[in-house]
C-alpha cells in the first residue's frame, strides 16, 4: 500500500517518482527488467533549449537550473557538457535561417554564421551543401544515464521501491484505492501516475479513462566511423534547416538520424532498413563520411498528442489518476520541470510559480484541453 502508485520507470516515471518520494511512500512499476530499456535508453541525449512549441521551450527552460546545478549529491559529475548546435542552410534555404535566429530565446540565442565559418567549425561537411549556417551555443549533452539513475538512486534513498518485470495488467478502483495487478501480485496506491511512455493510454483504459490520441512515432538512428585524421568529440552537433535530420559525435563516432517520424503501435521499436538506409545515405551526402560499416542503428518511439505538449495533470473523470505522457521528442529536457510540476499540482492543486512565470498556464498542459 503507497500514497502514489507510478507506472513506467522511464525517464518521466523516475523523475516524479524522486519528488513524490519527498512527500510520501512510493512504488514506482516498470514491466521490463531494467528501467530505461525504452525511449529513454534511446534518446539522442541533447538539450535543444529552442527545439519544439513555445510551450516546450518554456519547459524546458524551466529545467535548466536543475540540470545545470543539481541538489548537492543528486549526481557524482555535471549532467550538461556544451556541445553546440550549427544549423546549416543548403542553396535555395537560408531563409529558414533567419526565422531559427529570429524566433530563439533571449537566454539561448542563435547567430548567423557564414559558410566559411560553418566549415572551419565542422570540417565533415561537404562545402556544397553549406550554403549559410546559424549556431546555437547553448546546446547541450545531457548524461542521460547518469540523470536518470540519479533519479532512481534519489528515489530509493527517500525509502521508494522500484518494482521491475511487474507488467500492469489490469487497474481497479476499490474503496478509495487503486488496486494494481502486476501479474500475479497486486500493489495498492491511494494515487496512480501514469508515466508509461507510449503505453500511457493503454494504462489510461485500463483504469477506465477516455485516451488522449497518444500517436507513438518512430525514429531510427545510425552511429557510423568518423575520419581518423578529424578530432571529433568536440565538434558541434549539426542540422539541417527545414528537416530533422540531424548528427552528432558520440563516444569517438558519428550518430546520426534522419528525423524520420513513423506512426506505430507502442511496441519495443527496432529500426527499419530503409530508415538506416535514409540516415546512411544523409549522413554521405552532407558529410565527407564515406559509411562502410553502420557500428550499430537502434530506434525509439518518441510518444506525442495533437498539440506537441505533454500532458500533465489529472483525469478529469476519474478521481486519483495522473497523467506524466507526450513527452515527444524532449522528454529527457522536460523531465525536471515536468516532475516538479506534477509533485506541487498533486500535493498544492498548482503549477510552480516558474511555469507561470514562463507564460506556462494548466490548461496548456492538462489532459482537459484533448
Ligand atoms: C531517437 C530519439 C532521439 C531523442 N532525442 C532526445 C533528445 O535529444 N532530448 C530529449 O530530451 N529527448 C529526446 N528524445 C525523447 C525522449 O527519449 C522521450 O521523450 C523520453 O525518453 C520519454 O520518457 P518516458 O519516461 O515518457 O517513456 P519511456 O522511457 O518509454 O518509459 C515508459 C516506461 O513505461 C513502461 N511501461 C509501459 N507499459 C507498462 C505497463 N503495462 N506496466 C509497467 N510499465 C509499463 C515501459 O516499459 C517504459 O519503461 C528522443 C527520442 C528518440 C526515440
Amino acid at each position: 500500500m503507497y500514497d502514489y502508485a507510478v507506472i513506467g520507470a522511464g525517464i518521466a516515471g523516475a523523475s516524479v517518482a524522486f519528488e513524490l518520494a519527498q512527500i510520501g511512500s512510493v512504488a514506482l512499476i516498470e514491466a521490463e527488467s531494467r528501467a530505461g530499456y525504452h525511449s529513454t535508453g534511446r534518446s539522442a541525449a541533447l538539450f535543444t533549449p529552442n527545439y519544439g512549441s513555445a510551450v516546450v521551450r518554456a519547459i524546458n527552460a524551466g529545467s535548466s537550473p536543475f540540470l545545470r546545478d543539481p541538489p548537492s549529491g543528486f549526481a557524482n559529475h555535471p549532467l550538461l557538457t556544451p556541445r553546440g548546435l550549427l544549423t546549416i542552410a543548403g542553396p535555395g534555404q537560408e531563409a529558414c535561417l533567419d526565422t531559427i535566429v529570429a524566433t530563439a530565446a533571449d537566454e539561448a540565442p542563435v547567430h548567423h554564421f557564414s559558410a566559411t565559418k560553418a566549415l572551419a567549425l565542422v570540417p565533415l561537411l561537404r562545402p556544397e551543401v553549406v550554403a549559410a549556417a546559424a549556431y546555437e551555443p547553448g546546446v547541450m549533452d545531457i548524461d542521460v544515464d547518469a540523470l536518470h539513475q540519479a533519479y532512481l538512486r534519489g528515489f530509493k534513498s527517500l525509502g521508494g521501491q522500484l518494482f521491475c518485470n511487474a507488467r500492469v495488467r489490469t487497474i481497479v478502483r476499490h474503496a478509495g484505492q487503486w488496486d494494481i495487478d502486476v501479474g500475479g501480485s497486486t500493489i495498492q496506491g491511494t494515487i496512480v501516475i501514469n508515466a508509461a511512455g507510449a503505453w500511457a493510454d493503454q494504462i489510461g483504459a485500463m483504469a477506465g479513462a477516455r485516451t488522449l490520441g497518444l500517436v507513438p512515432k518512430r525514429r531510427s538512428a545510425i552511429v557510423a566511423d568518423a575520419p581518423v585524421d578529424i578530432k571529433i568529440n568536440s565538434l558541434s552537433a549539426v542540422d539541417m534547416a527545414g528537416s530533422e535530420a540531424y548528427f552528432k559525435p558520440e563516444a569517438g563516432r558519428i550518430m546520426a538520424s534522419f528525423g524520420d517520424e513513423t506512426p506505430t503501435d507502442p511496441q519495443d521499436a527496432q529500426p527499419e532498413e530503409l530508415d538506416i538506409a535514409l540516415a546512411a545515405d544523409w549522413l554521405q551526402r552532407h558529410t565527407i563520411i564515406d559509411v562502410r560499416r553502420i557500428e550499430h542503428s537502434w530506434a525509439g518511439l518518441r510518444t506525442f498528442v495533437s498539440d506537441g505538449a505533454p500532458v500533465v495533470g489529472f483525469d478529469g473523470a476519474l478521481d486519483d489518476f495522473f497523467w506524466l505522457a507526450a513527452q515527444g521528442g524532449y522528454g529527457i529536457m522536460m523531465g525536471p520541470a515536468l516532475a516538479k510540476a506534477s509533485r506541487s499540482l498533486i500535493q498544492h492543486n498548482r503549477l510552480p510559480d516558474d511555469f507561470e512565470k514562463r507564460g506556462v498556464s494548466q490548461s496548456a498542459i492538462s489532459p482537459a484541453r484533448l
